[in-house]
């Protein structure tokens, strides 16, 4: 028998009653008992208190300075309070719903807690106590998720004694060629670390070779399958004009960034070959995603298709629609615009020119996916801000075409994309780069009282000729008596910048059409400042703007504001944005520091995933997203890169994946992850 199938009960120590409750924890052999990995570790590194935030998990160790008081509130709800003496500070212990501890902690005694530390009342509520002379001393506890009849300590037991008669029997999995090229640990080393690290250092290494691990053999399931896709489902090769192409970006005021250069060049690649592209390209707010976008669109048109750009909102719409016939009409492009505005007669002309094929790139929004919109040719689908539209709504514009290459864009570096993409059978491309000359956007951190001071600022910019955002969170008035409401807002404003600007208002309560229209007379300079709810967050485009504040700003998360921040900044003038925010919490003031340190969206939503700790650290469950056990792909997701490189590699070798691999691994994945 091998430790697959191995059952259970062979470890120490787990009977046949155990065996039933590990069983519902979908633990029916010693392999699976040995790779169930804990999802947090409790840290028992001893903190100095004098350094811990208010509010921060700590660990002390120190002497019972009084008998313990117990008491009892509610059913069966109990508080355990004692002083404990850690160097000279006296220190509050809260131990909640324990009432059992109150015998076994005596004055004198020396323990050790860990638990949450409030600096004000000098308290640590506790979540775990060791008392020296009878518990391990390890640093990192393993913490598993057990069930009922199974306790922790228990499992941690079982685990240890199924480690110690089975862990050399673990075999290795990854390639040879592999482990040496990250300097990964062997699989059973790495198991002992994972499950008993002597230090930090044990469990950044356990990790990264089971993130490793988890991530390469996931990418081998879903680089076979994008083989086998393309190979079942061909597309059409797309031969495009490279003169045609040479001379339409030559023309352009301004030259490609060089990742811009890079993206368009993997675009192409698809394009020419016979395969259908399945392709996402996530940058950065402003780092010319619409430029790629047309460029892709044109080249397919000089091969002879039609193409489509899908855009969520009308205003979104009209901007590419102006942009794309502002650079293709000299080059005989017929550009169309579809949106729900247009009817009558003018719709009946446009699909027809669709149908007979004389349009070559039609832009629209939800309005494309109408089911009397026809193409003649439809070659190539690009969707902006693609997680703004369902799956099926994507699918029905494809399905107007005939395999149609397929490319959506976004501007959110997170994980919900990448659950589509670098899971999914799908190519990435990412801009991780900004136009040369833009300025950073200067951002900054005021509090309410410097509401004067963030106002001249923005006069400032208004006599300049630039306009203005103005952000608040919520619409009216709600529980909170504190949080500003955009009409109360604009009104104020209004009258403090009667002499410089007209002010505009913009929330989710008014109609699409009263929404496009102000948002229309803003781009149009007509408005000078937009006060504004979050709606105005999707990709708009105005260059004049300079000037963006935010309210309550400590509302909103991190990549919301960033994504608002980017609406400033398109232009070659310096732009700002203020940010105006009390938080209350440690984390809430560290997050407007880093909104003013950087504007590198990736960068940030690293250092917001850092942010919230070592508790998100294993586990973290996205929606839409395969859970790993210990990779986080968003946190890993280099890691996820170097896999999937490999995976790929690999599979581009293997000739043995037949019809029936496909079908058997497709059904071991969510919908979700190939549908596109
Ligand atoms: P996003 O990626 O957020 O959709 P856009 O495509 O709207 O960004 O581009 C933002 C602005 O940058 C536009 O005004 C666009 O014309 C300009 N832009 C795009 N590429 C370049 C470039 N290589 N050099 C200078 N400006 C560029
Ligand atoms: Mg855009």
């Amino acid at each position: 028998m091998t430790l697959n199938n191995l059952p259970v009960r062979y470890v120490k120590g787990v009977g046949p009653k155990m065996e039933a409750n590990l069983m519902e924890l979908g633990i029916a052999t010693v392999r699976d008992l040995l790779f169930t990995f804990p999802f947090r570790y409790e840290d028992h590194t001893i903190t100095p208190l004098e350094e811990a935030a208010h509010e921060a998990r700590v660990t002390v160790e120190g002497v019972v300075h009084s008998e313990p008081a117990l008491q009892y509130y509610r059913a069966k709800k109990s508080k355990l309070t004692l002083h404990l003496l850690v160097g000279r500070v006296l220190v509050k212990v809260h131990l909640f719903n324990q009432p059992f501890l109150k015998k076994k902690i005596e004055p004198n005694q020396t323990i050790m807690v860990s638990g949450k530390w409030d600096r004000y009342r000098q308290s640590i509520t506790a979540s775990y106590i060791r008392f020296e002379q009878n518990d391990s001393p390890e640093t990192f506890e393993p913490v598993y998720h057990v069930t009922k009849g199974i306790k922790l300590h228990d499992m941690r037991k079982y685990i240890a004694n199924a480690l110690e008669t089975y862990g050399e029997q673990v075999e290795e999995i990854l390639p040879a060629a592999a482990l040496k090229k990250y300097g990964l640990l062997p699989r059973a080393k790495a198991l002992n670390y994972l499950h008993q690290p002597a230090n930090e250092s044990e469990l950044k290494q356990a990790r990264r070779r089971f993130v490793y691990e988890e991530f390469f053999l996931f990418q081998l399931k879903m680089q076979a399958l994008r083989k086998l896709h393309r190979e079942a489902a061909e597309g059409v090769a797309k031969p495009y004009d490279k003169q045609k192409l040479r001379s339409f970006v030559d023309s352009l005021p301004f030259t490609l960034t060089t990742a811009q250069k890079r993206v368009v060049r993997e675009i192409l690649h698809d394009m020419e070959a016979p395969y259908r592209m399945n392709r996402l390209l996530q940058g950065d707010v402003g780092s010319g995603k619409t430029l790629v976008a047309a460029i892709a669109m044109y080249s397919a048109c000089t091969s002879g298709v039609q193409t489509a750009l899908l855009a969520p909102t009308e205003i979104l719409s009209e901007q590419h629609a102006d942009t794309l016939q502002d650079w293709f009409a000299s080059y005989g492009m017929e550009v169309a615009l579809l949106t729900s505005r247009v009817k009558g007669v003018r719709r009946r002309t446009i699909l027809e020119r669709l149908q007979n094929g004389e349009t070559d790139m039609i832009i629209g929004t939800h309005a494309l996916i109408q089911e009397d919109v026809s193409f003649a040719n439809l070659g190539l689908v690009i969707t902006d801000e693609q997680h703004r539209f369902g799956v099926n709504q994507r699918r029905v514009l494809r399905e107007k075409g005939y395999t149609p290459d397929v490319l959506f864009m976004t501007a959110t570096p997170i994980p919900r994309t990448l659950a589509i993409t670098a899971f999914g059978e799908m190519d990435t491309s990412i801009i991780d780069e900004l136009p040369k000359g833009r300025k950073p956007i200067d951002t900054l951190w005021a509090k309410k009282d410097e509401w004067d001071q963030v106002l001249e600022h923005m006069k400032q910019e208004l006599r300049k000729g630039r306009q203005a955002y103005v952000i608040c969170p919520l619409i009216e008035e709600s529980e909170t008596l504190d949080v500003q409401n955009a009409v109360e807002l604009h009104g104020l404003l209004a009258e403090a910048l009667r002499k410089e600007a007209k002010v505009g208002l913009m929330h989710g309560r008014l109609h699409g059409d009263e929404k496009d229209e102000t948002m229309r007379a803003f781009a149009d300079g007509e408005i000078g400042v937009l006060v504004s709810t979050t709606v105005v967050e999707v990709g708009v485009n105005v260059p004049n703007a300079t000037f963006m504040l935010i309210y309550d700003a400590e509302r909103f998360g991190l990549s919301q504001l960033h994504q608002l921040r980017g609406r400033v900044g398109r232009g070659s003038d310096q732009s700002y944005c203020v940010l105006i925010a009390e938080p209350k919490t440690e984390i809430g003031q560290e997050r407007m520091r880093i909104m003013t340190e950087t504007t590198n969206g990736f960068e940030l939503s690293e250092r917001d995933l850092e942010l919230r700790g070592p508790g998100d650290f294993f586990g973290k469950k996205q929606s839409g997203v395969p859970s790993f056990q210990v990779g986080d792909p968003v946190h890993d997701y280099r890691i996820l890169e170097a896999a999937r490189k490999d995976a790929q590699a690999i599979v581009q070798e293997e000739r043995f994946w037949t019809d029936d691999a496909f079908e058997s691994l497709r059904k071991t994945l969510p919908e979700e992850v190939f549908f596109d």
